[in-house]
């Protein structure tokens, strides 16, 4: 866990009633990884938490504030606004996912996809949910972390045979 982490971050471990899935390792990130987190930092205090999604996902701007739709193949590389031509960091946040954007990630994505299984009434979830704030941005670019809200989407949890929440789960591939 990351060395910084809350004072909970013992008592998180102990308590996360989840099987535990390799996480991506190391949290060491480079200079260059450190400063597209921080910048997607500024970014995220601006917009929503995380952004409804559909097969594409639209991400603002950092230089002009354009929206763009950034298909999801591309979500974990560095894009250029369509209107001024700025790099576009890789989507370093959790990103919502509904029914038809969890098939294009499954289908499209082209890094490894971690999911976290969850709902609004479920306190461990809630407890983890900084921890994949962080991981979403430690490793832009390298792992895109998606977050299905079991009440809304019961067909996805079904379909994964969903038991406990939160769940994470990765998907490789496909
Ligand atoms: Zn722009």
């Amino acid at each position: 866990m990351d060395p910084r982490g809350d004072p909970p971050g013992q008592t998180f471990a102990r308590r996360q009633p989840i099987a535990r899935r390799p996480w991506p390792e190391a949290q060491a990130t480079t200079d260059e990884a450190r400063q597209s987190a921080s910048s997607a930092g500024n970014l995220q205090r601006n917009g929503e938490p995380s952004m409804k999604e559909t097969s594409s996902s639209l991400r603002p701007c950092p230089k002009c504030g354009q929206l763009n739709r950034i298909p999801v193949r591309h979500l974990a590389d560095t894009g250029r606004c369509g209107a001024c031509k700025e790099a576009i960091p890789p989507a370093s946040k959790p990103l919502d996912a509904d029914t038809e954007f969890f098939g294009a990630l499954l289908r499209e994505a082209a890094v490894p996809v971690l999911v976290d299984f969850w709902a609004p009434w479920c306190g461990p979830c809630r407890m983890m949910a900084p921890e994949l704030e962080k991981l979403a941005s430690a490793r832009a670019g390298k792992v895109i972390v998606a977050k299905v809200n079991t009440d809304e989407h019961p067909d996805l949890a079904q379909r994964f045979g969903i038991e406990a929440l939160p769940t994470l789960v990765m998907f490789r591939g496909g």
